[in-house]
């Protein structure tokens, strides 16, 4: 099978060396292109990758050149991995998807647009079918398709299967939040050494909002919210990766720890069944130790490292009705980011998208 050219646009930065790491080998992705702004363009990559990774850049690719972020720049790619900061990615990713691109987004932006797609793979993966939609409204040879924010990863991907198992009425969220998901230049070391920031910019609406459509149901050319109600405290701590979040949850019925813990683990989807490269063999696992999950080690969980959610501390929450309480962790770069939309394109792929 020939594999399939892409390009990481906003390769220079914190998810878009994730997105270099985690393309150079893959079985279906031949990585053909790194773009950035003006500021990059031009230039060898290793000389303006922002790289954070403690291996050193990969030889494969620091001599590449790195290109402007524009359709024409990567005219012999089809399908584009975007990490760019919003507002730029809401000029550059429509043009792309009308020039013919398949665009598997991280970028913020539109997200919640009735006719793009929000999908984790194990979750939503029938929301795929907007796809059709957003073409046909829009005039569109290519198409968008976007991942969920970091924090709404970590925090779906154990609540999925409650939902099926237990239904759920509402959850209460406190996030504990690495300082990679700011980005290279997010936030100042003077800042958050020694600290807790208790604010991150529009976070909560995101992981109040982006699970009641993930959870939602596809009906016509749209997703109906699922009736769930989340509220959401967001807090950045000084943890390089890996989102910590305590998770309170109304359950639908009542349900012990014992058949919470079986349900999580047991939890398998369609990634899964199709055995996608990036998919881990259990997405989400318990750990029966109460001094886990920590980010140090569960940022790289599962059978395919970073892309596994890690719970712990399973327990009855005697303040809610029918009430469960547990902390989840994954890596926000890869499960929550790059991971999470190669994961994304290799359901494309497998969907018959590409
Ligand atoms: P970042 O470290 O600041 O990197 C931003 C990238 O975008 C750099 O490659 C930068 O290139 C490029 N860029 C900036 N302005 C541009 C322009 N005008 N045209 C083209 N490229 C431009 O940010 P990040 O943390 O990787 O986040 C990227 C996106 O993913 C954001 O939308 C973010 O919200 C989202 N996201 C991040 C995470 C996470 O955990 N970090 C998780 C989920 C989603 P230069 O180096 O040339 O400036």
């Amino acid at each position: 099978m020939a594999k399939i050219p892409v390009a990481v646009l906003g390769a220079t930065g914190t998810v878009g060396q994730h997105f270099v790491k985690l393309l150079l080998d893959h079985p279906w992705f031949e990585l053909a292109a790194l773009t950035a702004s003006e500021r990059s363009a031009g230039k060898r990559y290793e000389d303006v990758a922002k790289w954070y990774l403690s291996e050193r850049v990969p030889e494969q690719v620091a001599d590449i050149e790195v290109r402007p972020t524009e359709p024409k720049a990567v005219e012999d790619t089809k399908l584009l991995f975007s990490a760019m900061p919003a507002e730029e990615a809401a000029k550059i990713e429509p043009a792309c998807a009308e020039a013919g691109f398949a665009v598997s987004s991280n970028s913020s932006n539109s997200r919640m647009d009735p006719d793009v797609p929000l999908i984790i793979p194990e979750v939503n993966p029938g929301h795929l079918k907007l796809i059709d939609v957003q073409k046909k409204q829009r005039g569109w040879d290519g198409y968008i398709v976007k991942n969920p924010n970091c924090t709404t990863i970590v925090l779906v991907l154990p609540l999925k299967p409650l939902l099926d198992e237990f239904g759920l009425r509402s959850v209460f969220v406190a996030s504990m939040q690495a300082l990679s998901g700011a980005g290279y230049t997010g936030v100042p070391s003077m800042a958050i050494e020694d600290n807790v920031i208790p604010f991150i910019a529009k976070e909560e609406d995101k992981a109040e909002g982006e699970p009641l459509k993930l959870l939602g149901e596809l009906k016509g050319k749209s997703v109906v919210p699922a009736p769930i109600k989340v509220s959401a405290s967001c807090h950045r701590v000084p943890v390089l990766d890996g989102h910590t979040i305590a998770i309170f949850a109304e359950l639908g019925r009542q349900a012990g720890p014992e058949e919470v813990v079986e349900a999580l683990e047991k939890f398998r989807a369609k990634p899964q069944e199709l055995k996608l490269p990036s998919a881990p063999e259990q997405p989400v696992m318990v750990s029966p130790d109460d001094y886990m999950p920590q980010p140090r080690y569960a940022r790289h969980a599962g059978s395919v490292p970073g892309m596994g959610v890690v719970v712990g501390r399973v327990r009855e929450d005697p303040a809610l009705k029918n009430g469960i309480k547990f902390i989840a962790c994954g890596h926000n770069v890869i499960r929550g980011a790059a991971g999470a939309a190669v994961l994304n394109a290799e359901l494309l792929k497998a969907e018959g998208y590409l």
